[in-house]
This record gives structure tokens, C-alpha cells and sequence, in this order.
């Protein structure tokens, strides 16, 4: 845990010395759970949400991007049931004063006694080696069998308080299950309550004539609102997709874990719309075409998880999380819910407008199915983030800080320097930057000695140094080095494209998909 503690506080001072994120309006204290994206962060953002966007809309024919308002109309979010039903069940310890989610408390608790099997496990192969067998091992075993019936007990009554809204029992179980806070120590809780949040905010000049509306806690409903506009406009036909990517805010009771929960924050959603019925199988399809997408930036399977919600939303006929293994252990990552018709059902019902699709091969109306999947844009970052950031132990005894972010995301794709700031060099390492600018972000520089220009861009991230030297002037090549391993070649500056190309394009990343 200590370990976990410690590469967290690197990755929030790594970020902050590295132009990646910065609290909000820092110079005023911050504001909780409010961040900006800096330089290099703004460039790693984009490109996470532009691999999404083109694995999701260019790769699709049959899905379309949108990009709905923020403000929307508030009888939206009666529909949706934000208004009455967007509840966290908030617990204060007594003496702390520490306010937090009574259900993370549990859901921690219960990760804890995860994490207590899984070490179990890790023995277990070292000891047993080649011929162990987890499942064999999961089902004999007499530690793991206790702690997956305590697991197993936590969650059915964690479900039962949730879907019953026992409150009392809420507050009994984090009691029964001996949890303490974690500032204080101690078991002195208040009564659990439920707390909406959507921020509201007012359209309308005086108090008299302003309407309540709301900063949309999610953007799926922009895409909801104009289902058929986007289906009638663009002649969509069933199954379809919409995708967008956006704001959305909420303000959380939590907030300590950087950007993995911020109160404002964006997602990249697609709801995709299916025939009544089918939605098992878009589900399953799009569970597996999602952690493919996942898969395919090379950060370990191992890292990613699937968990199968025991408590499903009002709207959801089966969901699941892919989790990752963020610096503070698996968490949700991504959501992907069959949402069955229950939004748009309720948006026809609130309107009064029919949301409809005709079936020409059915021969009939039917209001579709949906299938969303839903990510995290700053949680995406966060994880490619805290997985890239490595300690290296190098041969000569020292060790490097180095930001091995997948390429294709890497905010600037390779650094230009000329070896020395005479004779001409600057002028050559600026004439290949002008040339390779028009395709890749390039970064220039030229002050301090090699080996300490090269570190810095191993600690930013960049996975190409291009470094000009006297014998560029003789035969027009350069040195090359690549981050990760560190690899000097010596390559013809006409090559430079094609060999940065081949690196970071996202055809080679996606076709891993
Ligand atoms: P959690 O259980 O962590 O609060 P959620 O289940 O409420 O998340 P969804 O409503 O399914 O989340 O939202 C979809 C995705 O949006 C999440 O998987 C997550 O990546 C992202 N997300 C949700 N809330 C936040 C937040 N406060 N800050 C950053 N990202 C968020």
C-alpha cells in the first residue's frame, strides 16, 4: 500500500513539474476537485480523444458524432431521473468531520479483502510454480474460501441497503463490518442521507423570471434529445450509433483522487441503438470491441478487469465496469450498460413527441434498445498517466524518470537539438523542424549538454530525439534515439517521416485492435 501511496504522489508531481495538469486557479488554493490541463496535458488529452474518436466514428460507418449543449432543457433531467434519483448515500465521521461515500467505504473494504486472496494467489504460483492451478487453489483452499464468503456476504447486503434505500442498514453494515475512518480511527458515524449531484445553476436576467437548469451530469442525454434528428438527418438505419465527447459535471462527495474524480470533468460516450431484443449480444460485442480499444495501446492485460454490476442502474438491463489498475488499485475505467428503451420511452413520455424508429424490414415502429459505453476522458489520462510514469535502474548504476506513453498519444513526437549552438547546427535541426511540423508536434532545444536534454524528454514523454552533429553538415544524417530503449541509430534526415510516421500513426495502433 505504502508503494501504491508513493508512485500516486509521483504521478501528481510528475504531472505538475511536467506541464501535464495544474489544480484550478492554484494562485487562489485550488479548487477541490478542479484541475486544468497544462501545455503537455491539453496534447496528451486531445490525442487520447481523438484515438477514441476515430476507433469509434471514422472506423464506424453506422456511427456518427454530435456535440449536444451543456445547458439543456431541465425537464430533461426529470425524464432521465437525475432529478429525483442521482443520489449518493454520504456518511461524516463524528470526530473527524470527514465526509465520505458510504458505499466506497464498503466497496473498499471489500477490495481490501480482495486484495488478501490475491496475494494468497501470487504465493501460491511462486510456491507451486508451473503445476499450480488457481481455480483449483480458489476452490480448496480454506483462507480463500473464508474471505470469498465474506466477500460474497458484503455484497449481497450492499446490494440489498442500495436497492431497498435502507439507509439504517446502510449505517449498520459499515458498523457490523468494523470499519473505521481512516483520519480519526474511530466508528463514530452519523446517519447515512442521500445527496443530488447535479449543480443547478439559473437561466434568466431577474430572480422572478429565471428557470432552474442544470449542468448536465452526463452527455448521453444530449444524445437521447436528438435520437431522431440524427437518425432522420443522416438516414441512419437500425443498429446505429451516436458518439460525443464533452463536459459534463457533477459534484461529487469524494473528491481526494486527482483527476480519477473531479466535479467537472468530460466523457466520450456512444449510445448505440438497437433492435428490442438484440441488445445481449450488442452488449457482449461491444463489452469486447471496448477492451480490445483498451488493449490495443499496449498497457497490459493484466491491468485491465471486467466487473459485472450486482447492482443495476434504474435504466440498465446489464452493465459492467472495465476497471484498471490506477495507483490506488482497480477502479472503474469505463461503463458499458444495455440501457434498454427506458430513456428515450421516458423522454417520449415527458415531450409528448414520438421517438420512433420504422423498421422497413419489420414493417413496423418500435422505440429502440441502447447500448452505451461510457469513459472517462481525465480518467483515461490518469491511467495512461500513472502506467507510463517508470523508474528505470539504468547500467551504469543511476536511474532515469521516464513517461513511456503509448506514441501515438505522446503530446510531442519527437525533440530536435542541435548538438551544439555553433557552426551552423542550430540553423539545420531548425530547417528539419519547419520540415517536420506540418505532420507531427516537434519540440526544439537547444540549451544544456545532450544527455541532459535527452532526459528531460524521456521525462515529458517525447519518444523520438533527432540531434544534429558536424557530420550532419558532411552527409545529411542525424542520430535518432528512442525513449524506450534508449537505442542510438544514425538515419538520413529524408527518412525521418516516414520512420516517426511508422511510430506514432494511429493505423498502427488501432489495426492491434
Ligand atoms: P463512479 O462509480 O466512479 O462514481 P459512475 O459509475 O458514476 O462512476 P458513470 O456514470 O458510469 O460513472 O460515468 C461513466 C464514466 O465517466 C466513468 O466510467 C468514469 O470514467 C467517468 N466519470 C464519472 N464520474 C467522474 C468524475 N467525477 N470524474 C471523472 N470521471 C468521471
Amino acid at each position: 500500500m505504502a508503494k501504491q501511496e508513493d508512485q500516486f504522489k509521483k504521478v501528481l508531481s510528475h504531472a505538475k513539474e511536467y506541464g501535464y495538469v495544474f489544480q484550478s486557479s492554484e494562485i487562489y488554493d485550488g479548487l477541490s476537485a478542479v484541475y486544468d490541463y497544462a501545455q503537455n496535458g491539453v496534447e496528451l488529452k486531445k490525442n487520447i480523444r481523438d484515438y477514441w474518436w476515430k476507433a469509434m466514428v471514422q472506423m464506424h460507418e453506422n456511427i456518427v458524432g454530435i456535440d449536444a449543449a451543456i445547458l439543456m432543457h431541465p425537464t430533461t433531467w426529470k425524464a432521465s431521473g437525475h432529478v429525483d434519483a442521482f443520489n449518493d448515500p454520504l456518511i461524516d465521521n463524528k470526530d473527524s468531520k470527514k465526509r465520505y461515500r458510504a458505499d466506497v467505504l464498503v466497496e473498499d473494504f471489500r477490495e481490501k479483502i480482495n486484495q488478501k486472496i490475491e496475494k494468497d494467489i501470487t504465493k501460491a504460483k511462486k510456491r507451486f510454480g508451473e503445476s499450480f492451478n488457481e481455480e483449483e487453489f480458489r476452490a480448496t483452499n480454506q483462507n480463500v474460501i473464508r474471505r470469498q464468503k465474506q466477500m460474497d456476504e458484503i455484497t449481497v447486503e450492499l446490494t440489498r441497503v442500495q436497492e431497498e434505500s435502507d439507509l439504517e442498514g446502510f449505517r449498520q453494515l459499515i458498523i457490523d463490518l468494523g470499519i473505521n475512518c481512516p483520519v480519526s480511527g474511530s466508528n463514530n458515524w452519523t446517519e447515512v442521507k442521500q445527496f443530488n449531484l447535479m449543480f443547478g445553476t439559473k437561466i434568466g436576467a431577474s430572480a422572478e423570471n429565471s428557470t432552474q437548469v442544470y449542468l448536465r451530469p452526463e452527455t448521453a442525454q444530449g444524445i437521447f434529445v436528438n435520437f431522431l434528428n440524427v437518425q432522420k438527418t443522416g438516414r441512419m438505419k437500425i443498429p446505429f450509433g451516436i458518439a460525443q465527447t464533452g463536459k459534463a459535471f457533477r459534484n461529487e462527495i469524494v473528491a481526494r483522487q486527482f483527476i480519477f474524480r473531479m466535479r467537472e470533468f468530460e466523457q466520450m460516450e456512444m449510445q448505440f441503438f438497437v433492435k428490442p431484443g438484440t441488445q445481449k449480444e450488442w452488449y457482449k460485442e461491444w463489452k469486447e470491441t471496448r477492451l480490445k480499444w483498451h488493449l490495443s495501446l499496449g498497457m497490459g492485460a493484466e491491468n485491465y478487469r471486467f466487473h459485472d454490476h450486482d447492482k443495476l442502474a434504474h435504466y440498465a438491463d446489464a452493465a459492467a465496469d472495465i476497471e484498471f489498475n490506477f495507483p490506488f488499485g482497480f477502479k472503474e475505467l469505463e461503463g458499458i450498460h444495455s440501457r434498454t428503451d427506458f430513456d428515450l420511452k421516458a423522454h417520449e413520455e415527458y415531450s409528448g413527441k414520438k421517438l420512433q424508429y420504422f423498421d422497413h424490414e419489420e414493417n413496423k415502429s418500435y422505440v429502440p434498445y441502447v447500448v452505451e459505453t461510457s469513459i472517462g476522458l481525465d480518467r483515461m489520462f490518469l491511467a495512461v498517466f500513472s502506467n507510463s510514469l517508470q523508474e528505470e535502474a539504468l547500467e551504469n548504476g543511476t536511474t532515469r524518470t521516464v513517461l513511456k506513453l503509448p506514441a501515438v498519444l505522446a503530446p510531442f513526437k519527437a525533440a530536435i537539438f542541435p548538438l551544439v549552438k555553433k557552426d551552423g547546427l542550430p540553423e539545420v535541426a531548425r530547417k528539419i523542424m519547419d520540415d517536420l511540423k506540418w505532420d507531427f508536434n516537434v519540440f526544439y532545444d537547444e540549451k544544456d549538454a545532450v544527455g541532459k536534454r535527452y532526459r528531460r524528454q524521456d521525462a515529458a514523454g517525447t519518444p523520438f530525439c533527432i540531434t544534429v552533429d558536424h557530420d550532419t553538415l558532411k552527409d545529411n544524417s542525424v542520430t535518432i534515439r528512442h525513449r524506450d530503449t534508449m537505442e542510438q541509430k544514425r538515419v538520413a534526415i529524408a527518412d525521418l517521416k516516414q520512420i516517426i510516421k511508422d511510430a506514432v500513426d494511429v493505423k498502427t495502433w488501432l489495426q492491434k485492435m
